[in-house]
């Protein structure tokens, strides 16, 4: 780092530049009813062994999504350090007060962490995070990888994913460390909402970034979370900073690409969602996949919604009522 990052409330209370391997937290001042001088002390560790680049391996972005968590902890603690060459830095829990709540969002603030990047020094406590990862975490970092799954509203076929990039060398890099991964599905991912998102941030300053949607619906599987273990492990020794040979995934990863916002499906009503199409089934343009029941007019024909094009059913709503604006389906095809 040549720059001097930008002063921050926050203050680990770890050394990320000394060799070995130990647990910490980022201390953040947090004076509230039940803690008058209390803090806030969101978990981080660190491995740093030899020469090497630096990853910086983030979970709990949203506080109700589990493998990455699950991972990033095991990584740390079953990782010896002689494995290991540069440097890992695992914050698992990012989000730590949504985390500690099981939900999407900040119980403090109602921060969405991945919509409040790059951050405020002065700002809430969502922001103040984002910003102390931004300046202090990504600044460090050669590659940084995000790991999401769906939380308590979504559901996905396990992939690890990049984004369309200006810079198509980074781009090139980015899909292969995301095949690397061994997800079910590797996937050129459109976001309907990109303003204020980790990855831009880190994109954007040229860096290798691969995020991921692992499963969902507010808890994890053993499959998931497999599929989580076995992909951090891969991206790392992919990039020569955790040794061993990439493993290959259970099938090889079929990598896939949403073009554009036709691959999503939205409802414009409100009521029971009756799926017609599974995750991970083939559909077709036109094809039925859910019907929206009225709750109060149990004899009005339900609404049937369609898909708008051939591909995989990658990712659905989850609970069994929906919203008018809810987000439906979304269906990736062939790269
Ligand atoms: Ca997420």
């Amino acid at each position: 780092m040549t720059e001097t990052p930008p002063a921050s409330k926050i203050s680990p209370s770890i050394d990320f530049d000394a060799p070995g391997k130990r647990w910490g937290a980022l201390v953040l001042a947090h004076s509230r009813d039940d803690s008058a001088w209390g803090s806030i002390r969101i978990p981080i560790g660190v491995i740093k062994n030899g020469t090497g680049p630096t990853a910086l391996l983030i979970a709990g972005n949203h506080g109700d999504e589990y493998e990455g968590q699950i991972a990033l902890r095991r990584l740390m603690n079953e990782t010896p350090v002689e494995d290991v060459s540069g440097t890992i830095i695992v914050l698992p829990g990012m989000n730590f007060p949504a985390v500690r709540t099981g939900t999407r969002c900040s119980p403090i603030d109602g921060g969405n962490m991945n919509r409040a990047f790059p951050g405020r020094a002065d700002g809430t406590i969502t922001q103040i995070i984002a910003h102390y990862v931004t300046h202090h975490l990504v600044s460090r970092a050669d590659l940084v990888l995000d790991l999401h799954s769906g939380g308590k509203t979504l559901d996905f076929v396990p992939f690890a994913a990049t984004h369309r990039l200006p810079d198509t060398a980074l781009a090139d890099r980015a899909r292969a460390a995301a095949q690397a991964f061994g997800a079910p599905v590797g996937l050129v991912m459109l976001e309907l909402d990109d303003t204020g998102m980790l990855d831009g941030v880190v994109e954007r300053a040229g860096k290798l970034f691969v995020t991921t949607e692992l499963a969902g619906a507010g808890s994890s599987t053993a499959s998931s979370n497999r599929i989580a273990w076995r992909g951090v492990r891969n991206v790392l020794r992919h990039v020569g900073i955790l040794a061993g040979e990439v493993e290959p995934g259970e099938a090889p990863t079929r990598m896939m690409d949403m073009p554009d916002a036709s691959c999503f499906v939205t409802s414009e009503h409100a009521g029971i969602h009756e799926p017609l199409v599974d995750l991970g089934e083939e559909v077709l343009a036109g094809q039925p996949v859910a019907r929206i029941h009225f709750l109060e007019e149990p004899g009005r024909e339900p609404v049937v919604y369609h898909s708008e094009r051939d591909g995989l059913l990658i990712g659905r709503h989850i609970p069994g009522l929906v919203k008018t604006g809810d987000f439906l389906i979304s269906v990736a095809v062939d790269l």
